[in-house]
């Protein structure tokens, strides 16, 4: 990770959340971002891969991936449903009707074993949508971490009106 995608980061470098430069353990950030991009493999629908990892004290609380709801035909077998939407700013935002985000179904997946994520953190592959972001505001999750951006444009004043924290952490794709 570079000082330049460290930067968003609070952490000191003597904190071992974070790898100093040089060294071979694999820092935290970097550990979970990583099974982030592994997770997204696992995402079906065609328009693009997301992966999530709830995480809190370093431990992963749940994850989630992209896709249709449990049982129903992912857009990898059949095909995206999309939609058009516009944005306050006049943008034309397009969505798969078919699909779940990452997050919120990581989000479902705690929910569905009742793992309770108040305070944890997030990792996800590319910064959430507006819609994901009410969410993760709503459950108490302190600090996002993405890697990719993704209309972080259309954000940016929850972001300052909610104070949840939103850091960019960069890895090599696996
Ligand atoms: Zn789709
Ligand atoms: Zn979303």
């Amino acid at each position: 990770m570079s000082d330049e995608l460290r930067q968003g980061c609070s952490c000191s470098p003597s904190d071992d959340h974070c790898r100093p430069e040089g060294e071979e353990r694999l820092g935290w950030h970097e550990y979970f971002m990583s099974v982030a991009h592994l997770i997204k493999k696992r995402a079906t629908c065609t328009r693009g891969h997301v992966g999530a990892v709830i995480v809190r004290d370093n431990n992963i609380l749940s994850t989630g991936y992209n896709g249709a709801p449990s049982g129903l035909p992912h857009c990898n077998e059949t095909n995206c449903r999309i939609y058009r939407s516009v944005h306050p700013d006049g943008t034309v935002e397009e969505n798969c009707v078919n699909t779940i985000h990452a997050e919120i179904n990581a989000i479902a997946q705690a929910a569905k074993h009742g793992v309770a994520i108040k305070d944890a953190d997030i990792y996800i592959t590319s910064s959430p949508c507006i819609h994901c972001l009410k969410v993760l505001i709503n459950v108490g999750i302190r600090t996002i971490y993405y890697d990719q951006p993704y209309k972080i444009e259309h954000i940016s004043e929850l972001l300052r009106l909610s104070g949840i924290r939103l850091v960019q952490i960069h890895v090599d794709s696996l």
